[in-house]
This record gives C-alpha cells, structure tokens and sequence, in this order.
C-alpha cells in the first residue's frame, strides 16, 4: 500500500454487454475520510460501475487500484478482504435469526471466508470472539439495544442500519453502499446521514450510488455524475447543482 494512493482509483473502466457500453471509459477517485455520492439519470451505469469496483463482474478494460494496488478483476471476496465492504440495494438480512446473529454473520466471515453453515461448528473461543465483535459494531452504529430482536421486526431504516453493522465487522477502510436511502423516511434518512458522517469521521471512506437527491447534497463531500456509461460532471454539491450540462441530463432539456 501506498500511503499517498487514493483509497478507490478507477481509470479508463469500461464495461460493454455485447454493443452496449454499460461503463464508457471512466475515471475517478475516492479519497481517505471521504463521502463520495455516485449519481446520474437511470440507465447511465452506476449499479454496473458499483459491480465492477466490488468484484461482481470483470471488466473488459480499464483499470481499479484499491490505496494504490491493482484490483482489476479480483473477485469479490477478494476485494472484501483488502478492506472494501458493500451492502446491496434490497436488504438481505436472515430472517429467522436476531439482529446479533445477522451482525455475527459479517465478523464470522471476515475470519473465515467460507459458508455461513460453519457458524454452527465454531469453537467457543471462536464464538464469543465473533459476538464481541459483533456487539462492538452494533453499539458503534447505535442499535446495541435491538441485539436480541428478531431482524425482521426492525423497521426498514434500522435493518438498513444493522446491515451496514455486519458490514463493519469486516473492518474495511471503504463502504460501499448502494441506494442505502431508499424506501427509508424523513426521520430515517437524517438518521442514517448522521451515521455515515460519524463512520467517515472516524476514518472510512465511502462511495454510495443514490438517487435521493436530498440526501446525497446534503451529505457527500464530492459527486461523481454519470450519464450513459461516463463521466459527466464531478464536483461538490455545491458545484454540481450549479452545472448547467448536469441541470440538463436531469431536466431533460
Ligand atoms: P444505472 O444503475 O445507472 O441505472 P446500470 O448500470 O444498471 O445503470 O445499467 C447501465 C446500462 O447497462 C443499461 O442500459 C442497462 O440496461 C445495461 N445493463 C446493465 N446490466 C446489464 C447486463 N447484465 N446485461 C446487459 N445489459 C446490462
Ligand atoms: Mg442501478
């Protein structure tokens, strides 16, 4: 690692599904203690730029450094362990388990990459070290209370919440969240926005595909924005809400 290496840089990607450039030879970094808001009209390729960084899908060109190393083309378990964690757009937490088991599921596989089956089959050493670490994330992001819930009853913004807990027992250096927003209330929102700041200010970086305007100006440090597969425009929110080529991707014009 290099210690002046943006912690995400991406250079020249390039996706194409047979004729179509999902991803147009794009480029941009994410910083240390950085919110970085991926954003563009539907279609323009953001949830494939988010499938190529975390491993999901290769690309056909281009390259992806993680703080200065080569990352193009390594799976996503891979990309998980140098520090990368992600959650996806619909939520995907167990049903029939508690908010501490769901948390455990993300310590469990930062020490072995492998099957959530194994859990039953830890040692008890190993296990209580899983449910304090666990324990330790849920109480960072303020839900130490709801442990012992059963997840699903957990309102939509706090499994939101939880979800991004398991995510942090992986110990990354970068989140990664996709329409982390979505569905969510007012109240919740605020609620989250507040998290991820706090997250970023103790040391993470994070990039997020939204499409909740609001949120996005109101929380990121800088904004990428992207239409049919490249870059059209980066900036603050400030910046950016003044583009006029930005003003006229999302306004039709
Ligand atoms: P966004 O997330 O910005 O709405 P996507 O990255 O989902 O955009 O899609 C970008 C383009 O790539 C769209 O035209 C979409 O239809 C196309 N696309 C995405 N995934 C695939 C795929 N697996 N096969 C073919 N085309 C795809
Ligand atoms: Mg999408």
């Amino acid at each position: 690692q290099r210690a002046d290496a943006p912690v995400l840089a991406v250079r020249d990607l390039r996706k194409q599904f047979g004729g179509l450039v999902a991803v147009n030879d794009l480029s941009f970094a994410v910083g240390r203690r950085e919110i970085v808001g991926l954003i563009g009209p539907n279609g323009a390729g953001k949830s494939t730029t988010f499938d190529l960084v975390t491993g999901v899908t290769p690309p056909t060109s281009g390259d992806i450094r993680y703080f200065g190393e080569e990352a193009t083309g390594e799976r996503a378990r891979v990309i998980a362990r140098r520090g990368v964690a992600r959650t996806f757009q619909h939520v995907r937490l167990a049903a029939g388990m508690s908010v501490i088991e769901n948390v455990a599921l993300g310590a469990h596989l930062r020490g072995h990459a492998g099957a959530v089956g194994a859990v039953l089959r830890l040692d008890r050493a190993e296990e209580a070290r899983i449910f304090a670490e666990a324990h330790r994330q849920l109480g960072r992001v303020g839900l130490a209370d709801l442990a012992d819930r059963p997840a699903v009853s957990l309102a939509l913004g706090q499994q939101r919440i939880v979800e991004i807990a398991r995510a942090l027992c992986l110990d990354p250096s970068m989140l990664l969240l996709d329409e982390p927003a979505a569905g969510l209330r007012h109240r919740e929102k605020k609620q989250l926005a507040a998290l991820l700041r706090q997250l970023r200010d103790e040391g993470l970086s994070i990039l997020l595909v939204e499409h909740d305007m609001d949120f996005v100006m109101g929380l990121t440090d800088r904004l990428v924005v992207m239409e049919f597969g490249s870059r059209l425009a980066e900036g603050t929110p400030e910046e950016i809400r003044n583009n006029p080529a930005v003003l006229e991707a999302y306004l039709g014009g």
